[in-house]
């Protein structure tokens, strides 16, 4: 891990021209490097307030650009250490010469993540609100970003706080117990240690549990549209990201990559699997592509099943079908609900549930054309693909760090209860406890994670 003695700068906004470009340094030479790269109208610049400044050319002293740099003392500021950023045009050119001039008066190029590191480093937040940082500033949605600002305010560690302390609270009778066997010190009996372990592994569980849904919402679903050629999958498709695109982007001038960013359904980004390649079996040259096609169908988290209602039900239908009933929920859509109907959802649904695996199904009857149906399978398709959904945004982990810590500690706590219930002796039951307690520790960063945070860390932007 890098020193956090010395004095760190990077680039904070993205490369690349714009209207501000922000350079940002923090250490305890913070500000005396601002300070001697920057001409202030005022020296030394008050923290926490814009001072206005001059960057100069040092080969003709004259001024290069006029800047703004706010100065934040530790420990209020992002790093809870020294902190400077100085705001100049958004010049790459401008950008690059202030970075440099910075680390000729003796900073060092920050490495990715490492301005996030040193807050966690220095207390100011723990490790579950360092990777928020993260997944707000890698929100694609809304929603994500509302999800991620819980928990960058710590709504994980909240809640796992009070287990944590109930834990170490039994470690300490115990330990007590132990050293003091000879003194008054209660000792807890193995059906108080086990009911309030049972409550502690309820409510992990659940929280485990939810990361199904919180892993959709974080990373998006994938939504493999599946059905006989012109039965309209690309026209639903459209349509399913069109109303929630209208609400996203409503401004002129959106990029459009913007656009397909903001492709989501319920706040939850949507990737469509390519399906295109099942249909082509003809020959056995092609015959692995078709099979790689029919893989990325079955890893994918959601399959829709689009129908014609206006045609009969075909050969190729049933053959569809068998293949994608057994791969787990399925929505279907029986489109063109705008012409006369040959099929009702009802015989769909007879259908389907003739040959059901027992994973859930949902039939809507949809008109990509005239845009009946479409909230409804909007509907379904969230509810099919995160049948834990509809949680408050603090409700669920999205992160699978999170959930495998989560497990680990579920394991421990199960074996305590067992050694708990068979009265095993005090250092047994001990050694379960914390096992239990280790793993939530280090969701919050709190011991033996040293070896992690390179790993988290090297996932963020440079002058984060
Ligand atoms: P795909 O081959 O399954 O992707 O089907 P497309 O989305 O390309 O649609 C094939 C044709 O059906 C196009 O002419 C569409 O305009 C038309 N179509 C798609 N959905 C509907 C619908 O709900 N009602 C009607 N009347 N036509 C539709």
């Amino acid at each position: 891990m890098a020193s956090t003695d010395d004095t760190i700068v990077a680039l904070a906004t993205p490369p690349g021209r714009g209207g501000i470009g922000v350079v940002r340094l923090s250490g305890d030479r913070a500000i005396s490097i601002a300070t001697d790269a920057v001409r202030f109208s005022k020296t030394p610049p008050e923290t926490q307030r814009a001072t206005l400044g001059d960057l100069l050319d040092p080969e003709t002293g004259r001024v290069l650009d006029q800047v703004v740099t706010t100065c934040f003392r530790k420990p209020h500021s992002y790093t809870a250490e020294d902190v400077a950023e100085i705001s100049c045009h958004g010049s790459p050119v401008i950008l690059r010469f202030l970075v440099e001039r910075c680390l000729e008066r003796g900073a060092r190029m920050a490495e990715p993540g490492e301005f996030t590191e040193r807050a966690f480093l220095n207390g100011r937040i723990d490790l579950t609100q360092a990777e928020a940082i993260r997944d707000l500033i890698e929100s694609r949605t809304l929603y994500q970003a509302r999800v991620a600002a819980q928990q960058m305010q710590g709504s994980v560690s909240e809640r796992v706080k009070p287990h944590k302390q109930v834990l170490m609270e039994f470690i300490a009778r115990l330990e007590a117990g132990i050293d003091f066997a000879d003194d008054d010190v209660a000792v807890m009996g193995g059906v108080e240690i086990n009911s309030r372990l049972g409550a502690i592994r309820a409510d992990l569980e659940k929280l485990a549990e939810n990361y199904q849904y919180g892993r959709i919402v974080r990373e998006g679903l994938s939504l493999a549209i599946i059905g006989r050629p012109n039965v309209g999958k690309s026209s639903l498709f459209n349509r399913l990201l069109k109303a929630e695109r209208a609400i996203v982007t409503p401004t002129p001038g959106t990029t459009r990559d913007l656009v397909a960013e903001s492709a989501s359904v319920g706040g939850i980004p949507l990737r469509l699997v390519d399906t295109a390649g099942i249909r082509d079996a003809a020959d056995e040259a092609e015959r692995m592509g078709v099979e790689k096609s029919w893989q990325a169908i079955a890893d994918s988290d959601l399959r829709l099943l689009v129908l014609d209602g206006s045609a009969a039900w075909s050969h190729e239908d049933d053959g569809l079908l068998e293949k994608i009933r057994p791969l787990g929920a399925l929505a279907v859509a029986l489109n063109k609900s705008d012409l006369p109907a040959h099929t009702t959802c009802q015989a769909i649904e007879a259908r389907v549930a003739a040959d059901s695996s027992g994973a859930a199904v949902k039939v809507i009857s949809t008109s990509a054309l005239s845009g009946e149906g479409i909230e409804k399978l909007r509907e379904a398709i969230l509810e099919l693909a995160a049948p834990a959904g509809g949680h408050a945004e603090d409700e669920f982990i999205t992160n699978i760090r999170h959930q495998q810590l989560l497990k680990e500690s579920l394991a421990a706590i199960v074996k305590a209860q067992g050694a708990a219930a068979a009265d095993t002796h005090h250092e047994m039951l001990l050694l379960d406890l914390y096992d239990a307690l280790r793993p939530l520790d280090a969701l919050t960063g709190a011991t033996d994670v040293e070896d992690l945070l390179g790993i988290i860390f090297s996932t963020f932007c440079v002058g984060k």
